[in-house]
């Protein structure tokens, strides 16, 4: 467990860690940025996308293939990177654990760059996957949300997609997925985990329903945590819900 000065730092307004800390490049270790341009530019891209249900069939944005339809909730996932890389692990470890809101821009800016490489419709909104009020106060922000901000402005320059903030909630206080080592704890885990958030007077509901929405997620391990946000949304009537990831 690394100590998170972020909130501190955020709240007296000096950059203490880049003080303490001088930003080196994670991967090649030069000075000036978290992730240099050489290093982003060779960032691992994964190449084959597949269903996001029986994750065998390749598909060629990560849509749900014809055999599983009307199985999910999700209507596809697309993951941009391979999280085993060790590369991709150590700046999303990095990005979240050890508490650097600044890669959210390199990060960000790399994974608009792929969905710009695919044949996927924009969407109406994007949904961030919410982090539960108490992990997002010990944190001090939601990784999701940055890169759904970051995705919003580098997609469409000059008319900026919504990213619906506080739309979605995660309500019940989960152990980290990466945290539960089988299938079923991982579904037990995040039953019921989700809810729309009961605000007045414009209803989260009327902000999705007919809508395609985006949702955002840093990391996908099975998919469960998407699956689970993407069955709220089409209850409240969203026509449409795509996963956009990091990396899986
Ligand atoms: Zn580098
Ligand atoms: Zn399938």
């Amino acid at each position: 467990m690394h100590l998170n000065l972020y909130p501190v730092c955020k709240k007296i307004g000096i950059s203490l860690l880049d003080t303490l800390f001088p930003i080196r490049c994670l991967s090649c270790n030069a000075y000036g940025q978290y992730l240099c341009t050489n290093c982003l530019e060779h960032f691992p891209r994964r190449l084959r996308q597949r269903c996001p249900h029986c994750r065998r069939a390749t598909t060629p944005c990560g849509e749900v293939c014809f055999s599983c339809s009307g199985k999910s909730s999700l209507d596809g996932l697309f993951a941009a990177s391979h999280y085993r890389h060790p590369l991709v692990a150590t700046s999303i470890h990095t990005y979240k654990y050890r508490f650097i809101p600044a890669l959210a821009e390199p990060l960000g800016t790399w994974l608009a760059e792929r969905v710009l490489e695919i044949d996927l419709p924009l969407p109406d909104v994007f949904i961030p996957v919410p982090l539960h009020k108490r992990r997002l106060r010990f944190r001090g922000f939601n990784q999701s949300e940055l890169l759904a901000d970051t995705l919003a402005e580098t997609l469409t320059p000059g008319s900026v997609l919504p990213v619906l903030q506080n739309c979605l909630l995660r309500t019940r206080y989960t152990k980290p997925q990466i945290k539960t080592k089988v299938r079923e704890e991982r579904l037990s885990n995040l039953k019921n985990a989700f809810a729309l958030a009961p605000e007045m007077p414009l209803g989260s509901e009327a902000k999705v329903r007919g809508k395609t929405i985006w949702l955002i997620d840093d990391v996908a391990t099975t998919g469960t945590t998407l699956e689970e946000c993407a069955r709220v949304l089409k209850s409240a009537g969203a026509k449409s819900v795509f996963g956009i990831v990091l990396a899986r």
